[in-house]
């Protein structure tokens, strides 16, 4: 907090002291919502839902976010480390599947104590780290043995899409080696006999406009790098918002061919574990936070 560089923009900044840097996150956690999120991957929402804390600001600022009133506009009320506990608590009570930590990578000095704290109250759930990918290969080694589940994007194959889309030319080399950090550590998705994810890594690819050979870049990356047993989440729901609205190639759905290009790379890398969204589905992951009623902070 006295030199921030948990991600790769490493500001350098004092948070302790009220500086910010690029995520503009303070010192203390930052919730925009909280809740049982039904909508995730079938192994991680299971039948109960996935316990979701979806946290303010962003190490990203892509131009098609659909979550940008908290991940760039500053929506959400801020919590003691105290008060996070209290949420994984209420989560834990509600008998949600997992703990879903979405965009964690600015506050994991307070989240780690707030697990801490959890499971020294003898309250253990499987730990989902949610993330763009964007994230130092540090950061994801000192994670180990807190994590569980990863559920990381692999969102593009180059630097010049990587910038267009969100400010981040340096995304694919990073992505790729916390990836492999994740891999290492978490390995293949193993799930109870329910079917839900105990442990493992899940890689998400939103397929983008314009972009569907990036798409089938790192697909092509995934299966010589990481091995066909990785579980792989092939989203189809773009929908332009945000800044992307205005301007092409973000500004439209994606086709029929682009979506098409993508499944049947799948299909010829063996990628046989995971799960591919219909085309046309909305399935609307990205927007629960706005359909989750506000909470009051826990005491
Ligand atoms: S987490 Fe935020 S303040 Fe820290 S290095 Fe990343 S962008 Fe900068």
């Amino acid at each position: 907090m006295a030199h921030c560089e948990l991600c790769p923009r490493r500001c350098g900044v004092n948070r302790a002291k009220g500086q910010t840097g690029y995520c503009r996150a303070g010192h203390e956690a930052q919730i925009f919502r909280y809740g049982l999120h039904p909508g995730e991957e079938p192994p991680i929402s299971g039948t109960r839902g996935s316990g979701a804390i979806f946290f303010s600001q962003c190490t990203l600022r892509c131009v098609y976010c659909q979550n940008y009133p908290w991940s760039q506009e500053g929506s959400g009320e801020t919590y003691t480390v105290e008060e996070l506990t209290g949420i994984l608590s209420r989560l834990y009570a509600a008998g949600c599947h997992n703990w879903n930590l979405v965009s964690p990578t600015p506050w994991l000095p307070m989240i780690v104590e707030a697990l801490a704290r959890a499971r020294g109250a003898g309250q253990t759930l499987p730990v989902v780290y949610n993330t763009s990918g964007f994230e130092r290969v540090e950061t994801v080694r000192a994670l180990a043995g807190m994590v569980d589940i990863y559920l990381t994007d692999l969102r593009y194959a180059g630097a010049e899409a990587a910038a267009s889309g969100s400010d981040a030319a340096d995304y694919v080399p990073c992505a790729r080696e916390a990836l492999q950090e994740m891999w290492r550590q978490a390995g293949p998705l193993v799930v109870d006999a329910g079917g839900v994810a105990v442990r493992g890594v899940i890689c998400r690819l939103l397929i983008l406009p314009g972009l569907a050979r990036e798409a089938c870049a790192s697909l092509e990356w995934l299966a010589e790098q990481i091995g066909p047993k990785i579980a792989v989440s092939v989203m189809a729901q773009y929908t332009p918002a945000y800044r992307g609205k205005g301007r092409s190639p973000w500004n439209r759905a994606i086709t029929r061919a682009e979506y098409d290009a993508v499944c049947l790379t799948v299909e010829r890398l063996g990628l046989n574990e995971g799960w591919i969204q219909d085309f046309g589905a909305a399935r609307d992951s990205e927007l629960a936070g706005f359909n989750m009623p506000p909470q009051g902070k826990t005491k």
